[in-house]
């Protein structure tokens, strides 16, 4: 499931015209969202300039002041740029590969946490008998919300999202990308025998099933290798599907864009620096790229939170001598 939409608007100064990229809702006079053709208009003016003023006011009141998304620059990086499509290839090949030799040298347990397991002192659940799986998150993970997140930015900004979410859940799915590298990288993991589950917070199980589809990553059968939200009645707590899942299969790998993704303690209340200590402890540190597979996803999600005394160690703040 995706966070909470877009709701505070910043309003523009001029810094802020001449040092940003272009903007897909640069307001026009009437206040109104330009239309697409008047918006790349907007957006190759910006571009051209890196600094605009004024579009379209001669007289003396400037225009309405245009909203900026505050979720553009994380789709900039995410969707647009390739640093981050390098990222995910790189995650997707360091997980095939972890993989395959998971499969080559069968290891006695999964990497799924145990029932009462701590992250201080992990347990994991046993893999005898159980043939492989990799389990994965689909939004952002597997694949890309492009046609959401694309109607996020450039949409009216005064929509409520529940609805817009469930329209989302209902589409075609010819919207979406899978992720760079996951294509082929579930398929190499289906060639050695490893069975692919997709654990996601969407509601709808054939909406769910038809978008993965259309990504083409399919197949994606609910009960068997597609779990969604109401099945264990746990709401977004990730924990009991994945417990359902180790029971039957030796999971041996897992991907998401979410702590919340390999195990919900990283969700109990905790501070920005709190949180990152979890990921940090040298029991969970380990499982990066040895189990767990982290995809970037800088457009929403828990990970995006927190003041600047929040984000800074006390220590290592800095401004130059004088100010
Ligand atoms: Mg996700």
């Amino acid at each position: 499931m995706l966070g909470k939409p877009w709701g505070r608007k910043r309003m523009l100064k001029q810094d802020d015209i001449c040092n940003t990229s272009p903007l897909p809702q640069a307001g026009g006079a009437g206040g109104g969202r330009p239309g697409p053709r008047l918006g790349a208009a907007l957006a190759t003016a910006l571009t051209l300039s890196g600094c605009v003023v004024a579009v379209g006011n001669n007289g003396t009141s400037a225009p309405p002041p245009a909203a900026i998304n505050p979720k553009l620059a994380g789709m900039q990086y995410l969707y647009g740029s390739a640093e981050a499509d390098a990222i995910s290839r790189q995650a997707w090949n360091a997980l095939v590969t972890y993989a395959a030799d998971r499969v080559r040298r069968p290891q006695p347990d999964s990497v799924v946490l145990a029932q009462g397991a701590s992250l201080e002192s992990p347990r994991f659940v046993p893999c005898a008998g159980k043939r492989p799986a990799a389990v994965f998150d689909v939004d952002e993970t597997v694949l890309q919300n492009l046609g959401f997140e694309y109607d996020d930015l450039t949409g009216r900004p005064d929509r409520d999202f529940p609805s817009r979410w469930r329209a989302w859940e209902q589409s075609d799915g010819h919207a979406v990308l899978p992720t760079p590298g996951a294509a082929a990288a579930i398929a190499d993991l289906r060639a050695m025998g490893v069975t692919v589950i997709f654990n996601t917070n969407r509601d709808d199980p054939a909406g769910s099933a038809r978008v993965i589809e259309a990504a083409g990553l399919g197949p994606a059968v609910h009960g068997d290798t597609l779990f969604v939200r109401p099945d264990t009645g746990s709401g977004d707590n990730k924990d009991p599907r994945r417990w359902q899942i180790a029971q039957r299969y030796c999971v041996i790998a897992m991907g998401g864009d979410q702590l919340g993704d390999f195990s919900e303690l990283f969700n109990t209340s905790a501070t920005v620096a709190q949180r990152r200590t979890r990921a940090d402890g040298p029991r969970i540190a380990a499982l990066w790229g040895r189990g767990w597979f982290v995809f970037p996803n800088p457009v929403y999600g828990k990970a995006l939170k927190g003041s600047p005394d929040d984000i800074f160690p006390a220590d290592r703040r800095w401004h130059p001598t004088g100010e």
